[in-house]
C-alpha cells in the first residue's frame, strides 16, 4: 500500500460539516459528489498529499446513516492507496482477510474501491483505493 489516502467521516449534515472543515483546515472542499449507489453525499478536502472525506447519508438505509444514528458521528473508514487493487484484494484474502467486495467497484473521487472487514483490523473499516484510468 502507498499512502494514506483518505479518512472518512460520518456526518450527520454535508453542509454544516464542510463549513465546520473549512474553517477548522483553512482551506476549501474541493469537490462535492453523490455516489447514489452507496446512497451517500461526500465532500473532499485536499491536505497534503492525503484527504479527509466527508460523507452523509442521503436516506435511512445509507450505512452512514445507520453509523451516525448508532455510533453518533466520527472517524468510519481509513483509506490506504493502492495501485493494483485486484492483486492487493488477492494478497489481502491470501493472508486471511475478509474483503468485503468480490470485485473493486466504482467509488467517489474516480476511484476503484474494495473494503475489509473491521473485525479483521481491529475494528477499523479498512478502504483499499485505487485511481481510475
Ligand atoms: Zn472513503
Amino acid at each position: 500500500m502507498q499512502k494514506i489516502e483518505h479518512i472518512g467521516i460520518a456526518v450527520a449534515s454535508l453542509e454544516e460539516s464542510i463549513l465546520k472543515y473549512e474553517l477548522l483546515l483553512g482551506i476549501k472542499c474541493y469537490k462535492v459528489e453523490e455516489v447514489v449507489s452507496e446512497a451517500v453525499k461526500t465532500a473532499f478536502f485536499l491536505v497534503g498529499e492525503s484527504k479527509i472525506e466527508l460523507l452523509e447519508g442521503t436516506n435511512e438505509d445509507s450505512v452512514i446513516s445507520k453509523f451516525v444514528s448508532t455510533k453518533g458521528e466520527g472517524i468510519h473508514h481509513i483509506a490506504y492507496g493502492v495501485s493494483d487493487i485486484k492483486s492487493e484484494m488477492q494478497r489481502l484474502r491470501a493472508e486471511g482477510f475478509r474483503v468485503l467486495n468480490e470485485e473493486p467497484k466504482v467509488g467517489a473521487d474516480n476511484k476503484w474501491v474494495c473494503f475489509v472487514h473491521p473485525k479483521d483490523t481491529k475494528g477499523v473499516l479498512t478502504e483499499l483505493c485505487q485511481e481510475r484510468e
